[in-house]
Parts: structure tokens; sequence; C-alpha cells
């Protein structure tokens, strides 16, 4: 094929591809859009459709939460801090500080995978842009507060019950996520149980190790990002 043959068949290529790319923009013109206008406009809020695992941003169920400091030993940023304090008589443990710094946080979940509560958890809620940095630390004690402790039968109280419930079911999720789990076949065959009308029990938390904080029964202890330790340091900002 000569010059012109050439000249000529590159003018028909440009024409072909340029009514290709035309028919795919043109084909949209009659499609019904993808895209929705972002808040409004959709039948549910898109944090209703997430998944109960979602890594959204942090919350505490402070009801729940034993002060044992396992989300903050694993967390490797230090975005949490909390300050407890145990009575030596009764031993028991009053919670006067437990802020999150969502500014740092980097949403990986090992806090709440050590909770023997399931205090502290994900949420399915992401929207969390604000003003300031200041403004992205969460802080959920606004008063001392007793910690939770762990009852040997059911839990007597039905709110905090509740919320044990929904905290362990988030424990066992995350410690046997989705297909993991062994199918209840496989669950060995017991003798058969009266049935009773009284309610389920809460499930038991899980048992937590005793820290080095927790053995030394007396003093007080913060930790965390900027934390005071009972050897002395900066103060949570
Ligand atoms: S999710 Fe955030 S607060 Fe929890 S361990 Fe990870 S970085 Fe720390
Ligand atoms: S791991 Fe759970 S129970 Fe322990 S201090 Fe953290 S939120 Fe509270």
């Amino acid at each position: 094929m000569g010059a012109t043959g050439t000249y000529f068949r590159h003018i028909k290529d440009a024409v072909v591809s340029i009514f290709d790319g035309m028919a795919v923009t043109a084909s949209h013109l009659i499609r019904k859009p993808y895209t929705i206008q972002y808040p409004d406009r959709i039948p549910i809020r898109v944090q209703d459709t997430l998944p109960f695992r979602y890594r959204g941003i942090l919350d505490v169920d402070l009801e729940i939460c034993t002060g044992c400091l396992a989300c903050d030993r694993a967390c490797p940023i230090d975005c949490i801090a909390i300050a407890i304090e145990k009575n030596p008589q009764t031993r028991e443990i009053t919670i006067s500080q437990f802020d999150i710094d969502m500014a740092k946080c980097m949403y990986c979940g090992l806090c709440s995978e050590p909770c023997p509560t399931g205090s502290i958890h994900h949420t399915t809620e992401f929207e969390g842009a604000d003003y300031s940095l200041e403004s992205l630390i969460r802080r959920f004690v606004p008063e001392p507060i007793v910690a939770y402790k762990p009852k040997k039968g059911p839990e007597p109280d039905a709110d905090v019950a509740k919320l044990l419930d929904r905290g362990m079911k988030y424990v066992d999720e995350w410690a046997q996520p989705g297909s993991d789990k062994p199918p209840a076949t496989a669950a060995p065959k017991l003798a058969p149980t009266p049935v009773s009308a009284a309610p389920k029990p809460a499930p038991a938390p899980r048992p937590v190790a005793p820290t080095a904080e927790e053995k030394k029964d007396d003093a007080p202890v913060v930790s965390g990002e900027g934390g005071e330790t009972p050897q002395g340091g900066a103060e949570h900002k």
C-alpha cells in the first residue's frame, strides 16, 4: 500500500476510534446512574449498612469496662490514656480518665481485640471531621467511676447484661470471624437440658492476666499517650 493508502487508513482509524469512544459516553446518557448524592438522597444511612465489625470510630461502654488496661497496652501508637486507682481495702478500681485520641488512631483494631468484655469497640460511624485536633480526643469519663467487676453468675442488671451481650458478641466475632467459626454439627452431643423460662445469662467476660499495674495495689496508674506513670511523667494533653 502506498503512502496515499496509509494516509486514508489513518483517517478511517481516527474516525472509528472517535465513534467508539463517543458510543460509550452516549450509552451513559441513557443508563441509570451509579453515583448517589452523599449524604442526601439515600434511603438508609450508609453507617447502617456496614458490617458489625466495621472499624469505624471507637466507642467505650464504660459500664462494662473493668479498668484492666489491656486496650491501652495493645495500642501500638499510644492513642489511649487511662487513669485508674485501686482501693487496697475494697480492691475496687476507680477510673478517672479514659481518653482516645482519634486524630492519631489508625483504626487497626488491636485495642478492641484483647478487651475482656467488649467494652472498647469500633462503631460503624466514620464521619469524624472536625475543626481542631483537640476536639478529636474522645473523653469518656466526665467524673471518676467505679470499674465494672465481672459477676460469678449472670449479670443481674438488665442494662449492663445487654451491653455485655453486645460486647461478648463483638469479642467472639473478633476471635472467630465469619466462616472460620466451627460448624454447629461439630459440637459434642449433650444430654437434653430442661427448657427454662429464665432469661439467658449474659456471657462471662474473658479473664485477663493481672498487669504490673494491678499488682501494685496502692499506686494510682495513668497510662497511654502523654500519660503519667506512678514513677512520674508528663500529664496527658
Ligand atoms: S484502633 Fe486506634 S486506639 Fe485502637 S490500637 Fe489501633 S491505633 Fe490504637
Ligand atoms: S481492655 Fe476493655 S475492660 Fe480493659 S480497660 Fe480497655 S476497655 Fe476497659
